[in-house]
């Protein structure tokens, strides 16, 4: 094994490809998911296939205690001599909404899971890399939603993600003298299935075609870029959040 690579939401789209696209011999996967067993299951066959050595973690990353036990369980099955990787993925979004709908309870869930659970989750991960001296390195999964904010769509996801892109500014110049790099992706418009589980499922065929280059983007193609950010490619970039949003 040369690299352990902890992949939270990896039962689908973005987190999924990513364990794909990063399955090989020497990568020891640790695949996180929330309530899809069987996503996740499929994911892990398929990066056996390629190589890689997989270990599933389930946890709702929108609970402190969850967060801890998976930085127990990731403790326990990975080498600490490795460098640990993190793509810090899952997240979710919630109804079309304006300001008159955000309830206590709908803030409570988008920061507790888009915000808070990142940077649990996170802080798991830097334990881990800091206990044999392996190193490592962060992706935090934003969105453009940051930038543009979403008046009248979901301005409470888009404000969980902008927090998203600060923490990473942060946290990039927190662990730099650790030769630890943090970076964000800002995915645009992906065809996963979030949209639909965000009650709006006809999303992608209403706007997909809006950003400047004329389609939605795949989840393998955001999958790539966090690749590239964690890799040996990428070793002098820290402190910078990636667009992939065909020119959103
Ligand atoms: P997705 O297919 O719905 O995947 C979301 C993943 O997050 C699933 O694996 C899900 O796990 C996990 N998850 C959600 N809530 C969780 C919880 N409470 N506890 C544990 N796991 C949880 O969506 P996706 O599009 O790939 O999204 C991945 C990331 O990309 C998210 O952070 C999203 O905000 C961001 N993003 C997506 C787009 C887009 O257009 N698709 C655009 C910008 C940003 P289970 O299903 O197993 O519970």
């Amino acid at each position: 094994m040369n690299r352990t690579l902890l992949i939270t939401g990896a039962s689908s789209g973005i987190g999924a490809a990513c364990a794909i696209r990063g399955a090989a011999s020497g990568t020891h996967l640790l695949l996180h998911y929330g309530a899809n067993r069987e996503g996740v299951e499929e994911v892990a066959d398929t990066a056996r296939i390629a190589g890689a050595e997989v270990t599933l973690i389930q946890a709702d990353v929108g609970k402190s205690d969850d967060i801890t036990r998976l930085g127990r369980e990731s403790a326990e099955a990975s080498d600490p001599s490795l460098p640990l990787h993190l793509i810090n993925n899952a997240g979710v979004v919630d109804q079309t909404a304006t300001i008159a709908d955000m309830t206590p309870d709908r803030l409570h869930r988008m920061f507790g899971i888009n915000t808070i659970g990142a940077i649990l989750v996170a802080r798991e991960a830097v334990a881990l890399m800091r206990r044999g001296q392996g190193g490592g390195g962060i992706v935090n999964v934003s969105s453009t939603a940051a930038r543009k904010g979403m008046g009248g769509q979901y301005i409470d996801y888009a404000a969980s993600k902008g927090a998203i892109d600060t923490f990473t500014i942060g946290l990039a110049d927190e662990l730099a003298p650790e030769g630890i790099r943090v970076n964000g992706v800002r995915p645009g418009l992906i065809e996963t299935d979030i949209h639909a589980k965000g009650g709006e499922p006809d999303r992608l065929s209403k706007i997909g075609g809006t950003p400047p280059l004329g389609r939605p983007g795949t989840a393998q193609e955001v999958a790539d870029a966090i690749l590239w950010l964690l890799s040996d490619g990428a070793s002098y970039v820290t402190r910078t959040i990636v667009d992939v949003a065909g020119g959103r």
